[in-house]
């Protein structure tokens, strides 16, 4: 496995590996690499000829009083779990390295407004002008995002399709924790009652699955799931919506398909989570 910090070694690559004609699997991250990672690059894997995983924090994605200075890192663990799943190339940039100036910016209009976005309003078009970036630097043939971040791969796949980019993106399902927690960098955070807690978000998904019917009202399933939380003293609801599966905007009624979405605080740790239904 290769290891690079620079564009400019990036790119070297690529070109022999596009001269041979490979095609190259992408996986962006901002590593402390775990499972739900590791099944991100196995899908790679399986289709592409190369396989490329970019780590960094990319920090015009924070907000000022979020937890950029303490984001978790393990550059040595994430070295192994990449060469163990066939990984032929990381990049680690530096901040530096990926900003000299910062004049230009990718900004998805509406979709960035709404859930995770009224809380961490810079937050999406940092990660589109990040990804942007990458996607320019890498050339991928394919692009694999987590769906448990479904709003950025909403945003991420509006971003793809209204600027054109020549890539195409592969959503892959959430992976979890034996008692049902999406696996997360931030889990980390948690002491050992707050990651008991933190069970709740699942409980409350799983509620809202077996809740929701078509044509049935977004408050209705909204409710259930709120109760659920406030039944977990160490949990806060940050929000839960029902939205359009494609616009991110609220529904009222649940009659095409939308995103079950939450982000709920355990402590100070914000936890997100979510599940899609299609009524039809
Ligand atoms: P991050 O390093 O948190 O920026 O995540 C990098 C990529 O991994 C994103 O596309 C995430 O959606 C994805 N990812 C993170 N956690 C999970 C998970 N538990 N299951 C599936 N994908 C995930």
């Amino acid at each position: 496995m290769e290891h690079v910090l620079t564009i400019e070694d990036v790119r070297n690559t690529i070109s022999n590996w596009k001269k041979e004609g490979y095609s190259i699997g992408y996986v962006p991250t901002m590593g402390f690499l775990h499972d739900g990672h590791a099944s991100l690059i196995d899908q790679a894997r399986k289709n592409n000829d190369k396989v490329i995983v970019s780590i960094f924090v990319n920090p015009i994605q924070f907000g000022e009083n979020e937890d950029l200075s303490t984001y978790p890192r393990d550059i040595n663990n994430d070295k192994k779990l990449c060469e163990s799943h066939g990984v032929d190339l990381i990049f680690t940039p530096s901040s530096e390295e990926m900003y000299q100036d910062k004049k230009a910016f990718v900004d998805i209009i509406d979709l960035s407004n709404t859930l995770c976005g009224l809380r961490r309003p810079i937050h999406f078009k940092g990660v589109c002008t990040v990804v942007a970036k990458f996607f320019n630097i890498i050339q991928p043939t394919n692009a694999y995002f987590g769906k448990k971040d479904a709003q950025q791969l909403a945003i991420i796949r509006k971003m793809v399709f209204d600027l054109n980019f020549p890539v195409n993106i592969i959503g892959v399902p959430i992976v979890r924790e034996h008692d049902g927690l999406a696996k997360s960098s931030r889990n980390t955070y948690l002491s050992s009652d707050e990651r008991k807690a933190a069970t709740i978000l699942y409980k409350s998904i799983q509620k809202g699955k077996s809740s929701i019917e078509p044509g049935c009202s977004a408050d209705s399933i909204i409710n259930t799931m709120t109760e659920i939380i406030q039944s977990e003293p160490l949990a806060k609801i940050d929000y839960i919506s029902v939205v359009d599966a494609n616009t991110m905007q609220p529904v009222q009624k649940v009659i095409s398909p939308v995103l079950v979405a939450m982000a709920v605080y355990i402590g100070t740790t914000r936890l997100i989570d979510n599940f899609s239904y299609d009524p039809n």
